[in-house]
């Protein structure tokens, strides 16, 4: 089933430089641009969509805690990255920092040239809500809104109009084989259909990014596997992904693996060659 999809230019239809709709623009983004991070290099390089610099978070509940410590990445633009490492090594931490989900207690986090670790709460929401599509290892729909309600609710925050939210999502689910299960409530989807309308959701505003956080940890192997070959569809057609886990054939989907460890960057590995 998954295998027969097409690649839609739904997928990437903005950013990867398919035909726009012409139903609807993007509005620019609200925060400040910032200078010098990233940009075409005049190597040909290309511009790194995520950049985290010298990045720590301390949490205190009793005794202080580090969750990263001087953390430096960067994702190229369509790159396919994976973060491993065990439990309790940060990942999650980190990938929320990315997100703007959490602010860091120091260094800088710039997402799609916008910087998300200074930006202030109402900021930080507008970047989620544009930039950044965010797939969670627990689904996190919402229980009373139909599959396609839940793919087009980023949409409402973005200022779509409802005939074209609603076309939109529609096409984003049938892009992850769902075209039948449109109406149905959360409840009433397996774990991994679940999983696929987060997807879906994640994809509704055309991000710059999309961040997932242990995306196959609710769901059975073979499911887990679908889920996956989504992810390799996505990175075909042009998307920059960031996936979290502590399994090592999630891990060797990406190009690169970056291993952390007690919260520092240990070792990144290089897997293009290998595929
Ligand atoms: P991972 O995702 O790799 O399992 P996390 O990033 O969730 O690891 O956690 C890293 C460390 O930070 C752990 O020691 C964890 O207990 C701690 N931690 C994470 N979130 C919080 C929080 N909100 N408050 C206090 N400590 C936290
Ligand atoms: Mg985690």
């Amino acid at each position: 089933m998954v295998g027969a999809w097409a690649v839609s230019t739904l997928l990437c239809y903005d950013r990867c430089g398919a035909a726009k709709l012409d139903t609807h623009s993007y509005p620019s983004h609200s925060v400040s641009e910032t200078a010098g991070v990233d940009g075409p290099t005049e190597t040909g390089q290309p511009e790194a969509t995520v950049v985290v610099d010298t990045v720590s978070k301390h949490y205190t509940v009793g005794n202080r805690v580090t969750a990263l410590d001087a953390v430096s990445l960067s994702l190229a633009e369509g790159s396919y990255t994976a973060i491993m490492g065990p439990s309790g090594s940060g990942k999650s931490t980190l990938l929320n920092l990315i997100g703007g989900l959490d602010t860091p207690s120091s260094g800088t986090v710039t997402v799609d040239g916008q910087q998300v670790s200074s930006a202030d709460e109402d900021e930080r929401a507008a970047i989620r809500g544009t930039a950044i599509g965010f797939v969670f290892q627990t689904f996190n729909l919402m229980p009373r809104l139909t599959a396609i309600e839940n793919v087009a609710l980023p949409l409402v925050f973005d200022g779509w109009a409802e005939a074209n939210r609603r076309e939109r999502a529609a096409g984003l689910l049938a892009d992850v084989g769902l075209a039948d299960r449109t109406d149905h409530l959360p409840a009433e989807l397996s774990g991994g259909q679940r999983q696929r309308v987060a997807i879906a959701r994640a994809l509704a505003p055309d991000p710059a990014l999309i961040l997932a956080d242990e995306p196959t940890g609710n769901v059975d192997t073979d499911t887990g596997g679908d889920i996956l070959d989504i992810f390799d569809e996505l990175h075909a057609a042009g998307n920059t992904l960031l996936v979290v886990t502590h399994e090592r054939h999630v891990a060797e989907r990406a190009d690169r693996i970056i291993h952390v460890e007690d919260g520092t960057v240990r070792a990144t590995e290089s897997l293009t060659g290998a595929k």
